[in-house]
């Protein structure tokens, strides 16, 4: 039996990969009027990296790494996500200092053995932005501001932006001392997970999916309750200038993101076009996460999105592209003897920049043309049997209705629009 390929991974067929370059295309603009420049790490890093910054509890490190040990004894894991690994390597390449603003980006993929379904593969791609240097309420928006470009320039505008503070260490731990009593209290109703949770990270059991626990969380105590005028401050900041800037958002003050790190400022982007998967990007603070992984405190915040959702969402409301065509220029060779100047006149045409494609079947004329006409080819040029006496060839352009006969050395000084 022929090969399959492994279960949650996806194939980017030719037909598809044009979407692909559309939305990379729009994400390297956006990141470029922010001026935010591209960091690639490499796709796997020691294990350590992950482990000691996503937090033992996390889904993620608990149940859906790719990890495994090379042949020389070290624990490797296929990277989860970008932000620890960004840290690594700012911090190994002393990249980051007080006085400057770092601003970075990254696109590719990412593994998790999750659940495959509809939106959540095994292997996907986020492409994501991370504002390093600033402790300031304007860099949250910064980087909101960004994705919504992004957002924006995809055509999506039934989207929700979820906006939540977690506050600060100190807010953060009157806060839990309370949830905990509270959680304490309803511990029969709750699934084994988030009892067990519940000692180590309570703020986890806020993100859980199950439907016990939700129903407990519903009457929880709110963080934004325990802000202190730090936090607070930090908070109104976003919310002012975000107000100011015309980006909607809705408080959700449950939303805590899955991740250990976060402080403050915590969103996430949601689109009722998805369904069960309904969200589609998310970030915050991490304030924290540079010490932890061995640097100098270092304030950050940042965002990721998933492409294969993001990919869904923009063909679900229509706002896909249609693909350009294959070719711009088919040729039609009526003799195989004339194979040579084929050749000649694609080389003139790519040095004019524009696409062409020859027949390497050696089909039959009108199997030529109708080759032409599937490939979409809004040009053609024929070669006829006898070139070598007239020296022309025709170019035909069908939109235009244009039909005409030149000479190799005409196509050369031609003036294509
Ligand atoms: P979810 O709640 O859907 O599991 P998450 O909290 O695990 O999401 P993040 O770690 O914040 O997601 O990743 C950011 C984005 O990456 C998500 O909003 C989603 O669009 C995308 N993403 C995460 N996991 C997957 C996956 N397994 N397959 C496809 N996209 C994913
Ligand atoms: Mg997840």
């Amino acid at each position: 039996m022929a090969y399959q390929s492994v279960k949650g991974t996806n194939d980017t067929l030719p037909s598809k990969s044009y979407q692909w370059h559309y939305i990379e295309d729009i994400f390297r603009k956006s990141a470029d009027l922010f001026g935010y420049k591209e960091l690639r790490t490499p796709i796997f890093e020691k294990t350590e990296v992950f482990s000691r910054s996503l937090g033992e509890e996390t889904d993620i490190v608990g149940k859906e790494m790719y990890t495994f040990e090379d042949k020389g004894g070290d624990m490797l894991t296929l990277r989860p996500e970008m932000t620890a690994a960004l840290v690594r390597s700012v911090i190994q390449h002393s990249l980051a200092n007080e006085v400057s603003d770092l601003r970075l980006w990254y696109f590719g993929p990412f593994f998790r053995r999750e659940r495959a379904q509809k939106g959540r593969y095994r292997q996907f791609h986020q492409f994501g932005a991370e504002c390093i240097s600033s402790p300031n309420p304007e860099a949250d928006v910064e980087v909101i501001q960004l994705a919504v470009e992004i957002i924006n320039r995809l055509g999506i505008d039934d989207y929700k932006l979820l906006l939540n503070s977690i506050g600060n260490t100190e807010s953060r731990k009157v806060y839990k001392e309370e949830l905990v009593k509270y959680l304490k209290s309803h511990n029969d109703k709750l699934s084994a997970d988030s009892r067990n949770r519940l000692e180590k990270n309570p703020l986890r059991v806020l993100d859980s999916k199950d439907s016990g626990d939700r129903e407990v969380v519903e009457n929880a105590p709110v963080i934004l309750d325990y802000l202190d005028d730090v936090s607070k401050s930090h908070f109104d900041q976003v919310k002012n200038l975000l107000d100011q800037l015309g980006i909607p958002y809705e408080i959700e003050d449950k939303l805590v993101r899955g991740l250990d790190y976060y402080c403050h400022t915590v969103f996430e982007f949601q689109s009722t076009a998805l369904g069960a998967q309904n969200s589609f990007g998310g970030g915050g603070r991490y304030d924290g996460l540079f010490s932890q992984l061995g640097g100098k405190d270092t304030p950050a915040v940042g965002f990721a999105m998933g492409v294969e959702r993001l990919l869904l969402i923009v063909d679900e409301i229509g706002k896909m592209p249609r693909p350009e065509p294959d070719c711009e220029f088919y040729i039609v060779n009526k003799s195989e003897k004339n194979i040579p100047v084929s050749f000649k006149i694609q080389d003139i045409l790519r040095r004019h920049c524009k696409s062409v494609i020859s027949d390497l079947q050696r089909r039959s004329v009108k199997g030529q043309f109708k080759e032409s006409g599937k490939l979409n080819a809004p040009y053609t040029i024929t070669i006829h049997d006898d070139y070598p006496e007239t020296g022309k060839i025709t170019l035909k352009h069908f939109d235009k209705g244009i039909q005409e006969d030149i000479s190799l050395e005409e196509l050369e000084n031609y003036k294509f629009d």
